[in-house]
C-alpha cells in the first residue's frame, strides 16, 4: 500500500528543481532583466519558451515560488505506477503546444491515447451507459429518454437568441441555459452538466457559455444552430466527431509531468525556483519584483503567469482596481484519488476513457478515468489504475473529506460501477484547493479590467489559466498572447 499523498508539492521524485548556482544572474538584485516571468506552471514555462524563441539575445528569468516547476502539471513515478497529479494530457490539435514539445525534445516520448479511449460512459441510475459515437447509435442508446432524444433532434429548428443588448453589449448566458434552450433540459442535465464538471469542475448553471466554450457560442452566432455548424465542420474535417472533443488526448511515456520537466531542463539557466513574488513596484522605466523573503529582481517587462489570486495581489501596488477584479476570479476545488488494482481483482472490464456522473444522479463522485486503458505504462505489469474525481464547484466540502472518507466513497463507486470489490494496492490522493478557475457570467468584467491594465501598463502582460481558457493548450496560447503583447 502506498502512502497517502495529499500535498503534491511535497513530492520528492521530481528531478527538475534547480539550484541557484545554475542561474545566469548570480545576484539578481543588482541586475536588470529584459523579461521576467512570474510562475513556473505550464503557462509560465510556455511564456519562457516563446520569449527565448523570439528574443534569443534578451535576458530572461522565470521566478517560481515552489522548489520545482510544473505547477499543477506533475506526475509521480514510483514502483511502476505513473500517477498524474493534475492534468493527464492535452489534445494534439494545437500546433503551438506541439511546437514546444518538439523544440524541447519531448516528441519521441509522446504517447497518444489508445483507441479504447474513444468509449466514454455516463453513470445513469447506478450503471454505466456508453455515450454513442454516431447519430443512429444515439437513437438506440440509453443516454436520454425518448422525449429527450426527440427534443434534441429539434435543435436545427430552434431560433437563435438575441446576442446583444441595445447598447451593443453581449448578453451573457450560462452553459445550462444555453443547452436547455437549444437541445432540451434532459440533454442539458444528462450530457452537458457532467461534461462541464469533467472539464471545469464547474457548475453549468453558473458558468458562462461565451467564456467557457467560445467555439460553441460562435457556432450558434454564425450558423444559427449547432447541428448546422457541426455539419459544416464535418464537411471541412470528415474525421471530426460530435461525441468527443476534436483531437487525440496526448501525454508522455512517464505521464503529463514529462512536458514541464523537459521545458525546465531545456531552459534551466533561466529559471529560479524558491522565489515567491510578493509584489511588483515601479522602478524607473521598469519594474521591481519583490519576493516574500525581501529579494528583488528588476525587470523591463513582466509576464505574470501565477494563478489569479496571486496575480491580483502582485499588481495591487500598480493598480488597485485591476487587482481587485483579478482577485475576484473564483476557483473550484478538486480532489483526485488515484487507485491501483491487480488485474485479477477486476471483475468488470475497464475499457474506455472513463465515466462522468450527471449531478442529478446525486452521487459524490464527479467521474473517473480508466487511466491504464487510456495510456500504456500507467501501472506495473498485471495491474491497472483508476483516477476518481471528487469536489468541484457543486461540492465545495469535498476538499475537506479525510483520506478514509474519500477511499470509502471510491470503493463504493468502483464496486457499484465496475464490480471491483477488493482493496486497492496503490493509493495516491491529491487535494487541489484552488484547482480550476471558474469563468462565471461576470467573467467579462474581469477581462475588461485586465485589458485596461495591460493597455495602461504595456510592459506587463498576464498568462495563466484564469482568463482565456483552462486547458493546457489554452495555457500555451495565452502564454503566446502575453509574450506577443509585450512585444
Ligand atoms: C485535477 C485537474 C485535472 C486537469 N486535467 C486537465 C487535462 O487533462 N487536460 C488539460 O488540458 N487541462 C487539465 N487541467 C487544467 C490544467 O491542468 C491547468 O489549467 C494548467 O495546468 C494551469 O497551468 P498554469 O501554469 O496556468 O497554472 P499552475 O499550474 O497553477 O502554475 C502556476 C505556478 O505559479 C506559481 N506561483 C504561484 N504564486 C506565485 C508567486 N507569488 N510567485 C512565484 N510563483 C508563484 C505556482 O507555484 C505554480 O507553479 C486540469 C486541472 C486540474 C486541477
Amino acid at each position: 500500500m502506498y502512502d497517502f499523498q495529499s500535498q503534491p508539492m511535497t513530492n520528492s521524485n521530481h528531478p527538475t528543481a534547480q539550484g541557484e548556482a545554475e542561474q545566469p544572474l548570480a545576484n539578481p538584485d543588482s541586475s536588470l532583466c529584459d523579461y521576467v516571468v512570474l510562475g513556473g506552471g505550464i503557462s509560465g514555462l510556455s511564456a519562457l519558451h516563446f520569449l527565448r524563441e523570439k528574443h534569443p539575445h534578451a535576458s530572461a528569468l522565470l521566478l517560481e515560488k515552489e522548489s520545482r516547476t510544473g505547477g499543477l502539471m506533475q506526475t509521480v513515478n514510483e514502483d511502476g505506477w505513473s500517477v498524474d497529479v493534475g492534468p493527464n494530457g492535452f489534445l494534439d490539435r494545437e500546433p503551438m503546444t506541439l511546437e514546444i514539445v518538439r523544440n524541447v525534445g519531448a516528441e519521441p516520448r509522446m504517447q497518444r491515447a489508445s483507441d479504447n479511449a474513444k468509449s466514454r460512459f455516463l453513470c445513469l441510475r447506478e450503471r454505466l451507459v456508453k455515450i454513442p459515437l454516431s447519430p443512429p447509435a444515439f437513437l438506440f442508446s440509453g443516454v436520454l429518454p425518448l422525449a429527450g432524444k426527440l427534443r434534441l433532434l429539434c435543435e436545427p429548428f430552434v431560433k437563435p437568441r438575441r446576442f446583444e443588448d441595445d447598447s451593443g453589449r453581449i448578453i451573457e448566458e450560462t452553459i445550462f441555459d444555453f443547452a436547455k434552450r437549444r437541445i432540451g433540459i434532459k440533454a442539458a442535465e444528462n450530457l452537458v452538466d457532467p461534461m462541464v464538471s469533467g472539464v471545469f469542475g464547474g457548475d453549468s448553471r453558473r458558468l458562462s457559455l461565451r467564456h467557457c466554450f467560445p467555439k460553441m457560442f460562435a457556432m450558434e452566432r454564425e450558423y444559427g444552430s449547432l447541428f448546422k455548424a457541426l455539419r459544416a465542420k464535418k464537411k471541412q474535417n470528415p474525421s471530426a466527431s460530435a461525441a468527443g472533443p476534436a483531437g487525440v488526448l496526448t501525454s508522455f511515456a512517464e505521464g503529463a509531468g514529462e512536458l514541464p520537466r523537459a521545458i525546465t531542463e531545456r531552459y534551466s539557466k533561466f529559471i529560479r525556483t524558491g522565489f515567491g513574488a510578493e509584489r511588483i513596484e515601479r522602478a524607473g522605466d521598469g519594474w521591481s519584483v519583490i519576493s516574500v523573503a525581501g529579494g528583488v529582481v528588476r525587470a523591463k517587462k513582466i509576464v505574470v503567469a501565477t494563478p489569479a489570486y496571486a496575480a491580483g495581489k502582485l499588481i495591487a501596488n500598480v493598480d488597485d482596481d485591476a487587482a481587485n477584479f483579478i482577485c475576484e476570479v473564483p476557483y473550484a476545488s478538486m480532489t483526485v484519488i488515484c487507485t491501483g488494482y491487480k488485474n485479477e481483482d477486476e471483475r468488470a472490464p475497464v475499457d474506455g476513457f472513463g465515466f462522468l456522473t450527471p449531478r442529478k444522479e446525486k452521487r459524490r463522485v464527479l467521474g473517473a478515468l480508466f487511466s491504464s486503458s487510456i495510456f500504456e505504462g500507467r501501472a506495473p505489469e498485471g495491474c491497472f489504475q483508476l483516477r476518481t474525481m471528487i469536489g468541484g464547484a457543486s461540492d465545495p466540502d469535498g476538499i475537506e473529506l479525510t483520506d478514509d472518507a474519500l477511499l470509502r466513497i471510491v470503493h463504493n463507486e468502483v464496486e457499484t460501477m465496475l464490480g471491483i470489490s477488493r482493496e486497492p494496492r496503490m493509493v495516491r490522493i491529491f487535494r487541489h484547493r484552488w484547482a480550476i478557475p471558474q469563468y462565471e457570467t461576470t467573467h467579462e468584467r474581469i477581462l475588461e479590467a485586465l485589458r485596461k491594465f495591460e493597455t495602461a501598463n504595456p510592459t506587463i502582460a498576464f498568462a495563466g489559466n484564469a482568463y482565456f481558457g483552462v486547458g493546457l493548450n489554452d495555457c500555451v496560447l495565452n502564454a503566446k498572447r502575453a509574450v506577443e503583447k509585450l512585444r
